[in-house]
């Protein structure tokens, strides 16, 4: 029976599944019988239903968390249907450290290994110890180490030989006891000698002020991902635009700031139906509501036609776009 996708995205399309499951629990998982099209979800947040979609959404709700000290850090393991959000939280409560610069990220455990999920200096892949999946194909709990998940800048194995075959079901991390404070990114620099909860709370603060709410302004956060350019290309860049935000990424490349290059091409606020380029951060587009797939695309296009008339960079979309079978790339050819 068809199934409203519009309250399991935060981007609020008001699109339709054929079938959606709920799983709450690993032997449920198992005894799950896949068959295609299907689509894994946690909490939609990085995810567009842009169509309705002709094959089964399946919800991953499963709970529970265990925590392990060892010698020199805790061993924090966490179901895949948990909250991000409140993971990060109850660890600070029990003075457990290390997560707050990844306080408020919307979602799900089993999504954050994903993309790798990042803000303000830290990755996720900084303290995964492992991910726990089961194979789709012969319904077998895999456990990868981190550097079998291939982890980078907001990507990993589960967007490539994995996807579509791997059901993340825990998330192991390891977080050191002996904390060391991130505070490399600029309102941050303003703490002194801060605590875990400070950190948790300033980086609170920042998010809220900066980045619309999910669930009062339909949004699927940064839209696009900050582009990686050669050290080359960001000389000639910077001879034009002095401003451009940069930073270093590994020895040879740079990345640069997405949310800077739609803002100085002068798409703050621009609309196409009810999905506007956001007018206090431009790399979120959010959607007024009633608007359709077809308005994003062509909302992505322009965006993407616009920063490389300017710059010569094609802006890739961090979001995952769902048409009505399979995930879709919205990347506009350039002659
Ligand atoms: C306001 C806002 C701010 C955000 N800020 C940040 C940020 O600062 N940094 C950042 O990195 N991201 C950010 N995001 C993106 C988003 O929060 C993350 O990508 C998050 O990990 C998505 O979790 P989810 O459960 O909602 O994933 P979903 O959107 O439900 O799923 C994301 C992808 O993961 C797959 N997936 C989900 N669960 C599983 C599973 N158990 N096993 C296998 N595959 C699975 C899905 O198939 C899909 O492809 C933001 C989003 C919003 C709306």
């Amino acid at each position: 029976m068809a199934h409203s996708l519009k309250p399991l995205h935060t981007f609020a399309l008001n699109n339709q599944c054929q079938h959606f499951v709920e799983i709450t629990s690993v032997e449920q998982l198992k005894a799950h019988r896949f068959s295609a099209p299907f689509c894994l979800l946690g909490e939609g947040s990085n995810t567009i239903f842009l169509e309705n979609y002709a094959g089964t959404v399946i919800k991953m709700a499963t709970k529970g968390i265990t925590i392990t000290e060892r010698e020199n850090d805790v061993l924090v393991s966490a179901a895949a249907g948990e909250n991000w959000h409140k993971l990060v939280s109850y660890l600070l409560d029990k003075d457990i450290a290390g997560l707050e610069n990844l306080a408020l990220i919307p979602g799900t455990v089993g999504a954050s290994p994903v993309q790798n999920i990042g803000a303000y200096g830290v990755e996720l892949a900084q303290f995964v110890e492992s991910v726990e999946y089961i194979d789709i194909a012969t319904k077998t709990k895999v456990t990868l180490t981190n550097a079998q998940c291939e982890f980078a800048y907001r990507d990993s194995i589960f967007k490539h030989a994995l996807k579509n075959k791997a059901v993340i079901t825990q998330v192991n991390l390891a977080l050191p006891k002996k904390w060391q404070p991130v505070l490399s990114y600029g309102p941050l620099k303003v703490l002194q000698n801060p605590t875990p909860k400070m950190v948790f709370e300033q980086v609170i603060e920042i998010r809220n002020a900066k980045l619309p709410n999910p669930y009062t302004l339909a949004n699927a956060g940064s839209f696009f991902k900050n582009p990686i350019i050669s050290n080359a290309r960001l000389e000639v860049l910077l001879v034009r635009f002095g401003d451009l935000p940069h930073y270093p990424y590994g020895e040879s490349h740079h990345k640069v700031a997405a949310g800077w290059l739609i803002d100085q091409a002068g798409l703050k606020g621009f609309t196409v139906a009810g999905i506007e380029v956001h007018q206090q951060q431009a790399l979120v587009l959010v959607n007024h509501g009633d608007s359709k797939g077809s308005d994003l695309i062509t909302m992505i296009t322009h965006i993407q036609n616009t920063v490389f008339a300017r710059y010569g960079i094609m802006l890739e979309h961090e979001v995952r776009l769902i048409n009505t079978n399979s995930e879709c790339h919205i990347i506009t050819e350039h002659a």
